[in-house]
């Protein structure tokens, strides 16, 4: 029975001792400040234990006893005064070295427990005193019984002494020739296998209890994380970011002073996200946020703010090094990005604030660079702008124009105006172009160059090109069959794929034929080649639509649209008339124009005609048509109706007089073809 006990036991002590080995650093830490948690009661065991040794010795009268007793004595005073040192260590949070500690508390329990085993030995063997036999093995019990709770943080310290002490007083009990001694020498016995008992419970309570509070700490470490932490890109989120500002205002001594807030935003994003699927753009975002980090170093802290937008601060920068961080980043931004087999180029638009010229508090500096990566994105993206003051004007105006925009269809702000575009043969309206026109009710009139780029920032540009589109073709179902009405299409909406649709509906909806609606598109729909815009072109064409290449001239104009596209009619942007009088160069691009349109078949518009000469020149150089202030402003819906059918606000017909031969033309077209190909030499 006691053996199986005994094996019981040790089994058990095995299995916790492997638990134990298990133990992370720190429970085990907290395990060896356990063993040292009670330095009074260590203090007391020192006191107690040397004052007994002192009286067993100088009662026996024994060498051997006193030898034992004086080492009891100097090992107590070692163990108080080390218990005394870890503490101060661990209170100047120095007690990393727990194995060392816990080694050395090790060494001298046992040594400790191992003299008082020892000592209550030699006392029942080597005395017959009855008083010394009384004090050495109470010191032993009473030792041993203390210890077993004491130290049931490292439990085989705990049993270790108990043996040590216990084993050596049972044997030197048995020793003693009498009946009653043995009976004490066996309940020593028994009381080794309670301690060894008690030690081991005690042990995994004291365990589970450390267990259940490092695992709370770890929960609270990572909810921390969780709520500091943007989970996808790893980077601080906004609260952390929100928080970080805060503490930089808050900080006395001028900290702030030079606080740059970086405020990014990924250009196009949403249609990398809409093109190629979230996984990707979600992969994007982790890239963008590495490269980031690799291009500010330790220069300042990066936070994801949400969505695409990234918020860097850096401490004690000024204006320059942080339009030099800025720099950075677009530059590491600039490198070709792999993802899942796309190849992916990306830009930023980014905006800048420093503190205190900049702002004086925290929501202050946010909203400037905020409004300064405002102004980079519609400074044409792939950017940074400082704040400017003069920048919080123009913001609070686009804000109210925004504002206005979402609620201008419902409250019928918008009108179109038509303004006429003149056959130069015929003198005749060719085709009307349908230029919207919107009185904001505190802002007056606004132009369409202004508010139709902030429609397109904030998708307005769908439903206002749809009702521009409704509008247009109604009005020009009531005009004469042979005058078509123009159209013009913002780039952002033949991105968004929907608009055949939206073509198809007005056409059916008014009864016009598609031939007489014409599109006019910039340049700028090529700027990026996109198969969808392509397509898009190409399905409109197929519905019978004419095209027109708006404004040519002042984008790439690149002369392989018009092979590509074949385009209708090429409008030449009015800067280019407007230089004809001052400009060798305007005059030869306007004719080359005009003279590869009509190799081309296509129809050429001059825009902007606000002089004779202006219109002269037109004819000179053999524009088919004419559109301009000289001519005909934009006008109302009905004021075209009445030029469309009753003639009435026509230009005079002696405008049309004087027109130059078609030799002339010709000479003067091969002249400014020439005169191009001497500028290209
Ligand atoms: P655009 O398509 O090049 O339109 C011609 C612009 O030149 C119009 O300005 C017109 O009023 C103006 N214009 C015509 N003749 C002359 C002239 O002799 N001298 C001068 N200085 N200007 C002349 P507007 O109406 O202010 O429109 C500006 C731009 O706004 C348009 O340029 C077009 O790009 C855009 N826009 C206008 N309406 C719409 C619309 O309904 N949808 C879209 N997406 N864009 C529109
Ligand atoms: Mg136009
Ligand atoms: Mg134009």
């Amino acid at each position: 029975m006691w053996s199986s006990h005994l094996r019981n036991f040790l089994s058990r002590w095995h299995a916790k001792s492997a638990v134990d080995a298990r133990q992370n650093a720190d429970v085990r830490r907290a395990l060896v400040e356990s063993l040292y948690a009670s330095p009074l009661s260590l203090a007391i065991g020192a006191v107690a234990g040397s004052a007994v040794s002192a009286v067993v010795a100088f009662t026996a009268k024994d060498t051997f006893i006193t030898g034992v007793a004086a080492l009891l004595c100097v090992i107590a005073v070692l163990r108080a005064v080390s218990s005394y040192y870890f503490h101060r260590n661990l209170k100047k949070g120095r007690a990393e070295g727990s194995r060392s500690w816990e080694l050395a508390y090790e060494l001298g329990a046992w040594v400790y427990a191992a003299l008082i085993g020892l000592m209550a030995f030699a006392a029942l063997v080597r005395s017959d005193n009855a008083i010394i036999h009384l004090l050495t093995v109470s010191v032993a019990a009473g030792y041993a019984g203390g210890i077993s709770g004491r130290n049931a943080g490292r439990v085989h310290i705990a049993i270790g002494q108990g043996i040590l002490t216990l084993a050596p007083t049972a044997i030197g009990l048995w020793s003693v020739d009498s009946i009653t001694y043995r009976i004490l020498a066996v309940s020593v016995v028994l009381l080794i296998l309670s301690i060894a008992e008690i030690s081991s419970t005690t042990h995994r309570v004291v365990l589970e209890a450390l267990n259940g509070k490092h695992q709370k700490s770890l929960l609270a470490a990572k909810f921390e994380k969780l709520a500091r932490y943007d989970s996808l890109t790893g980077v601080e989120n906004r609260m952390a970011m929100q928080m970080r500002i805060r503490d930089m205002f808050d900080e006395s001594n001028g900290e702030r002073d030079g606080l740059a807030v970086i405020w990014m935003d990924l250009d196009r994003f949403k249609e990398i996200n809409d093109s190629l699927g979230h996984i990707v753009g979600d992969q994007l975002l982790v890239l963008v946020a590495e490269k980031i980090g690799q291009a500010l170093g330790d220069r300042g802290t990066v936070a994801r703010f949400g969505g695409d937008e990234f918020i860097i601060l850096c401490r004690q920068t000024s204006r320059p090094d942080a339009a030099e961080v800025a720099k950075d980043i677009l530059d590491y931004l600039a490198e070709p990005i792999e993802i899942g087999g796309h190849h992916l180029t990306v830009s930023a638009s980014i905006g800048i604030a420093v503190a205190p010229q900049d702002g004086h508090d925290r929501d202050e500096i946010l909203q400037h660079a905020d409004m300064a990566l405002y102004h980079a994105k519609h400074g044409g993206r792939n950017r940074f702008s400082l704040f400017e003051w003069s920048m919080k004007e123009r913001f609070h105006r686009v804000r109210e124009i925004e504002a206005g925009l979402r609620k201008a269809i419902e409250r019928g702000e918008f009108k179109m105006h038509y303004q006429p575009i003149f056959d130069i043969e015929t003198g005749q309206v060719a085709c009307c172009e349908a230029l919207i026109r919107w009185h904001h009710p505190v802002l007056g009139d606004v132009s369409p160059g202004e508010f139709i780029p902030i429609a397109e920032s904030i998708s307005m540009i769908g439903p206002i090109s749809e009702w521009v589109l409704g509008q247009a073709c109604a009005s020009a179902a009531q005009w004469p069959d042979d005058v078509r009405v123009a159209v013009n299409i913002s780039p952002a909406l033949l991105r968004a794929g929907d608009l055949p649709r939206t073509v198809i509906a007005c056409l059916y909806s008014s009864g016009l034929k598609a031939r007489r609606l014409e599109l006019e598109v910039t340049e700028s729909v090529f700027l990026e080649d996109n198969a969808q815009t392509s397509q898009i072109l190409r399905e409109l064409r197929r519905i019978g639509l004419r095209m027109a290449l708006d404004d040519f001239g002042t984008g790439y104009s690149s002369l392989s649209y018009l092979r590509s596209y074949s385009f209708d009619t090429i409008k030449v942007d009015q800067s280019f008339l407007a230089g004809i009088d001052k400009s060798f160069e305007d005059r030869a691009i306007i004719r080359a124009v005009a003279h590869l349109a009509r190799d081309l078949n296509m129809d050429t518009v001059a825009e902007g005609i606000e002089t004779h000469e202006q219109l002269r020149y037109a004819k000179e150089a053999g524009f088919t048509n004419l559109q301009g202030y000289l001519l005909n402003k934009p006008m109302s819906d009905d004021a075209i109706l009445k030029l469309l059918e009753r003639g009435e606000g026509a230009p005079p017909a002696s405008m049309w007089s004087g027109m130059p031969s078609s030799q002339s033309i010709n000479e003067t077209a091969d002249a400014g073809a020439l005169a191009l190909r001497r500028d290209a030499s």
